[in-house]
């Protein structure tokens, strides 16, 4: 079924990470910097993120025993230090999620050097601690990125999409694992409806949203895989489509051979079998 499987811990079938970006009011801000203020509509949808639904996710986790990850852009965790306190205190882990959310196709690669850089401190200062991990808003991920983050000793990026099971990146300048997230197991397609950044889709039934998920689910399951839903607390923490991934995540853990585990742990479980991982070069012949 897979080129390279992966044998996971405890004698499990398969692992699964749910990852939430707390991505907030961000993201009109960055998208609209010159009028956002006045655009209250937008920035509002963002704040329901951390204010709503994230207590709502962290409840369910609570109540399942899960223990997850989450990715904030530094300027949110700014902004909403309780949601921080409050994940961090649950045991979950915060990953890397840019500065503000910006591009980095739209400036320099030093501007965005210092953008990471400023965002890596927030993170000490807040967590005590640097990130294990990253994922690029957007998935806009760049080589230099790629290089930036090997040289800050990260553990594992989330943007790039070569395989469906975690994964070896090489470059020049060393490697880290790659854990893959796609756009099936991402809720804007199916969520998302946001007219000032030009992102109009026909909004799904929550049902017919998370039973695209679950069938990931099913055949990762199956086959002795990975299953990462990457998530927004504004779109799946929403009351009727949590319902349905509760659920979800219930019959999945009902199995009892689903190895769920925040992404750091998932990644150092793939570095420590590296022989075996599938293998993408980049910058680097052949
Ligand atoms: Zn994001």
């Amino acid at each position: 079924m897979f080129l390279n499987p992966i044998t996971w811990p405890e004698g499990k079938r398969s692992a699964a990470c749910v990852t939430f970006d707390i991505d907030a009011d961000s993201l009109i801000r960055t998208a609209r910097p010159e009028d956002a203020e006045l655009r209250l509509q937008p920035i509002s949808m963002g704040r329901y993120g951390p204010t709503v639904a994230v207590p709502r996710i962290l409840e369910t986790y609570r109540r399942l025993g899960l223990t997850q990850t989450f990715f904030m852009p530094a300027w949110v965790m700014q902004n909403y230090p309780e949601t921080v306190e409050a994940i961090l205190k649950a045991g979950h882990e915060i990953g890397h999620h840019s500065w503000m959310h910006e591009d980095p196709m739209e400036h320099s690669d030093d501007r965005e050097a210092e953008l990471f850089e400023r965002a890596l401190e927030v993170h000490v200062a807040m967590t005590g601690r640097k990130p294990r991990g990253y994922r690029a808003p957007v998935y806009s991920f760049t080589p230099a990125m790629l290089n930036r983050l090997i040289e800050h000793g990260f553990l594992y990026d989330s943007s790039m999409m070569a395989d469906e099971l975690p994964y070896l990146v090489e470059t020049p300048k060393g490697s880290l694992i790659e854990v893959p997230p796609h756009w099936g197991t991402d809720d804007w397609p199916p969520f998302a409806h946001f007219g000032e950044i030009d992102y109009l889709m026909p909004i799904r039934a929550p049902s017919d949203g998370i039973r695209a998920f679950a069938e990931e689910f099913d055949a990762m399951h199956e086959a002795g895989g990975f299953w990462m839903p990457v998530l927004h607390p504004f779109l799946t923490g929403r009351l009727a489509r949590w319902r349905e991934m509760e659920r979800l995540l219930e019959r999945a853990m009902e199995a009892g051979d689903v190895w769920f585990a925040p992404m750091e742990e998932i990644a150092n479980h793939a570095k420590s079998g590296a022989s075996t991982l599938r293998r993408e070069r980049i910058g680097m012949e052949g």
